[in-house]
């Protein structure tokens, strides 16, 4: 076993844990930050190739309270207003900062230079060219921490559970997956950074690491999760034909930059139908898209692999060229000429609005423990804007980090001989345990396919109770019994012991979505019901969700605190 010991502790180095990492140190903590994959190349941050949002105003005219306004508007009254507006007046502060850093914002005549998305009113979204944000991000934060004496970074190291004593977090517990070395560490403070849950679904945008880890560890650890009724499907998810090496949202900048036309199998427009206002404009948010096509498949005019068609045909091949850049060459290596035919497209699960309850510390319910990124729920209510959450990673991150090291300042580590006993017997048990002769790896496996296939079928685009009801108790069912199904022999390079834990904090995720999906009778943003259609005002509050000491969910709607005197700040 090896044991650590440091004053934070972060869970996950995708934008959020390392800009943490940075905060921390700057404020004097000693900071160790860990990555069941390698080190700011795991995760979603990475993976984000298009844009980030920031009332920065170079170019012409903006206010950090002009994008709150668009921020709220887009979350269908559920923001949290105190974390929407952290978030949009400090993204200018993290943007520039990064600047300084060398991060390579695309600019023009020497101006930091932004564009336009979906719900945002002015040109906000910065960039770096082309396709490349995520990556650059990535690397530049990097940098920082490689380059700072007071963070240790540890890659290959899954965390299974926060310990906390008395109410009060002493730090966490993981194995090391090379080898399945139990791993604990002593901290004064942990931060969850552990990003989303998209990898819950069978179409997703997702690596293979987020699989909800880091809300079920805060529901373990006695937090609260709030809006989990909302990951957010994008609209037009790549579909076909087969597209290698680019992410599968790439459409969307070049959508609304040159006016790609959706259409449904017999060459129909159909975007209006549905309340959007997109010929032409291309302004409609991805709630309302993401429904339009969904209604489409299920009216019969989806295209042979069950998407609508993205067209950008009217175009002539220079202007394709100037706007898509380097990337026209990468699209022709994989067979796509978008002069001769459109592509398809389709909804896919891609980015999680609820998450860990914080407040505008990113304190959580229990004492010691942080969250960042997008671990942390309530800033997009039902419905993120484009751009909103690599920010979210930057600023809450940066806060956290912050927070969490002025906590930690003068205090002792809480933790002891017997701290973490109960988890490291569970692993070791788990570890060592007998195992048949049955392929326990493919188990597994399968079921993980099940999961991801109900929260598609059933807890996806469009949701009914009785959909809902079936899902929860299947869910039930298999969590209760996750204990007797083994990991497989071996211990070097073993990653059956992953799986199980991935699963059983995928399964706890996925039954919180749901439950929370079964109680919100009405339709809001993403959380779409066939069965009730409408929006209610009685439902303009956020749902909670808790673990009991039983292993039961219980949930409750709360009405969050709006902070009227933001809407005069301007
Ligand atoms: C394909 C794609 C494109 C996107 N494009 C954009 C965009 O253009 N603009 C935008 O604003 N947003 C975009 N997003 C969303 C945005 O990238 C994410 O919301 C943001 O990067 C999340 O950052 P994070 O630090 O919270 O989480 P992540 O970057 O996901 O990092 C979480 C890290 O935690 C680690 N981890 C998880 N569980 C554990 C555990 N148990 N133990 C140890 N480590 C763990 C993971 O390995 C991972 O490295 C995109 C997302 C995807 C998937």
């Amino acid at each position: 076993m090896v044991h650590l010991e440091t004053d934070i502790f972060i869970i996950g180095a995708g934008g959020s844990g390392m800009y943490a990492a940075i905060a921390a140190a700057r404020n004097g903590a000693k900071v160790i930050i860990a990555d069941k994959s390698m080190i700011g190349r795991g995760g979603a941050t990475i993976m984000a190739q298009m844009t980030t949002a920031a009332a920065l105003g170079d170019e012409e005219p903006d206010h950090w309270t002009m994008h709150l306004e668009d921020t709220l508007l887009a979350g269908r009254g559920l923001c949290n207003e105190e974390l929407s507006s952290v978030l949009c007046k400090e993204a200018i502060d993290r943007i520039r900062e990064m600047d300084d850093w060398k991060v390579g914002w695309a600019r023009k005549n020497g101006k930091i230079t932004g564009v336009g998305a979906p719900g945002h009113r002015k040109p906000r979204c910065v960039y770096v060219d082309f396709l490349n944000t995520g990556p650059a991000v990535a690397k530049c934060l990097r940098t920082q921490i490689v380059r700072n004496a007071e963070v240790t970074r540890i890659s290959g190291l899954l965390i299974t559970d926060v310990v906390v004593e008395d109410g009060v977090v002493v730090g966490a517990v993981g194995f090391n997956l090379a080898d399945q070395t139990p791993v604990t560490i002593a901290a004064k403070a942990v931060i969850i950074a552990a990003g989303g849950l998209t990898r819950l679904y069978s179409r997703n945008s997702a690596s293979a690491n987020m699989n909800g880890d880091g809300y079920a560890m805060a529901l373990r650890a006695g937090a609260e999760l709030i809006d989990m009724e909302f990951p957010q499907f994008f609209p037009i998810g790549h579909l076909a034909p087969r597209l290698v090496g680019m992410d599968p949202i790439m459409w969307d900048p070049f959508r609304y930059k040159l006016g790609g036309r959706l259409r449904n199998a017999k060459g129909e427009e159909f975007v209006h139908e549905y309340g959007g206002q997109d010929e032409g404009k291309y302004l409609t948010t991805r709630d309302i898209i993401s429904y339009a096509i969904t209604k489409e498949e299920e009216a019969g005019r989806a295209t042979s692999n069950g998407g609508v068609y993205l067209s950008f045909e009217h175009l002539l091949e220079e202007e394709l060229r100037s706007a898509f850049g380097p990337v026209i060459d990468r699209l022709a290596a994989n067979g796509i000429d978008l002069t001769k035919r459109p592509i398809e497209v389709a909804p896919i699960a891609h980015y999680h609005m609820g998450g860990i309850k914080v407040n505008s510390r990113m304190e959580t319910s229990v004492l010691g423990l942080y969250a960042a990124g997008e671990a942390v729920g309530g800033a997009n209510g039902a419905n993120r804007l484009s751009g909103n959450a690599l920010v979210e990673a930057f600023v809450f991150g940066e806060r956290a980090g912050r927070f969490s090291a002025i906590y930690a300042t003068g205090k002792q580590r809480g933790w002891s001989n017997k701290s973490g006993i109960r988890h490291l017997d569970s692993l070791n048990n788990l570890i060592s345990c007998k195992h048949s002769d049955d392929p326990e790896h493919a188990e597994l496996g399968q079921i993980w396919a099940e999961l991801q296939n109900l929260m598609w079928q059933n807890v996806g685009v469009l949701r009914t109770g009785l959909k809902l009801k079936k899902t929860l108790l299947r869910l039930r069912s298999i969590r209760e019994n996750l204990e007797e199904v083994t990991p497989a022999k071996g211990q070097a390079f073993n990653l059956t012991l992953q799986d199980w834990f991935d699963l059983r904090s995928g399964l706890l995720t996925a039954e919180a979505v749901t439950l929370s999906a079964l109680n919100r009778t009405e339709s809001r943003g993403a959380h779409q019901r066939e069965d009730f259609t409408e929006t209610k005002q009685s439902f303009e509050r956020n749902q909670s969700i808790s673990l009991d000491r039983n292993g039961s969910l219980n949930s409750r709607f709360v009405t969050s605190k709006n902070f009227s005197e933001l809407k005069n700040a301007r």
